[in-house]
């Protein structure tokens, strides 16, 4: 930040004021969410799925959204139920990578809840009543982080059951055990009786010069 604010003050401006580092700065994040996510991919992923239903008028392309997610939430509830594991793919994959590097540090016991975890890259005070590590880590994403898997082992627990309930097989399948319901046809919707309602006219359009894109 002191860098930014020689080269260019106006954007450190912004990024102490408008934008506080709540938003955008790891180390700030709040951890009640249990994710360290800084960039905004789903809704990227979320818009190449309705590519096509983008097109469409209102109705049309909500209906279209309504059905994909009706059988996504159907595939995806019937693929966790049959996965053998306690944590899905993505968590496993994380915890895996960080259990790898644990034999590398060393916990020792406070006779209490809190530990000193010592390593090749400094040292961590982990606290095994409050499920935190002075890294942050653990609290920010929810998963143990090195030093915690490395005070699990030292007393023969389990990691996985150490990792937040928001990432378990369990949760997962609680989640998708709430599915869409299909529907009728548009011609078979019962009128709307609120207060207010309206019927809603065609958007007046105006034709484009040239050939239009979609
Ligand atoms: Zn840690």
């Amino acid at each position: 930040m002191d860098a930014l604010q020689t080269e260019y003050p106006s954007a450190h401006q912004w990024l102490s004021g408008v934008a506080p580092k709540e938003k955008w700065v790891k180390a700030f994040f709040s951890p009640h969410t249990c994710c360290d996510v800084i960039l905004n991919n789903i809704c990227e992923t979320f818009n190449s799925k309705i590519a096509l239903a983008q097109e469409k008028a209102i109705i049309s392309m909500l209906e279209d959204i309504r059905t994909s997610q009706m059988e996504r939430i159907q595939i995806r509830g019937q693929w966790i139920k049959s996965y053998d594991h306690a944590v899905p793919p993505v968590i496993k994959e994380l915890v895996d990578k960080w259990y790898a590097r644990a034999s590398s540090w060393r916990a020792t016991w406070n006779g209490q809840s809190s530990y000193q975890v010592s390593g090749p890259s400094g040292q961590y005070v982990v606290n095994m009543r409050d499920l935190t590590c002075s890294c942050r880590l653990w609290q920010l994403t929810g998963i143990p982080c090195t030093h915690a898997i490395a005070t699990i082992n030292k007393n023969g627990d389990d990691v996985t059951r150490f990792v937040s309930r928001y990432y378990l097989k369990s949760t997962m399948i609680m989640l998708y055990e709430n599915v869409l319901y299909p529907i009728n046809e548009v011609a078979s919707w019962p009128k709307s009786t609120a207060d207010g309602s309206v019927e809603l006219a065609p958007p007046r359009s105006k034709r484009q010069r040239g050939r239009p894109e979609t």
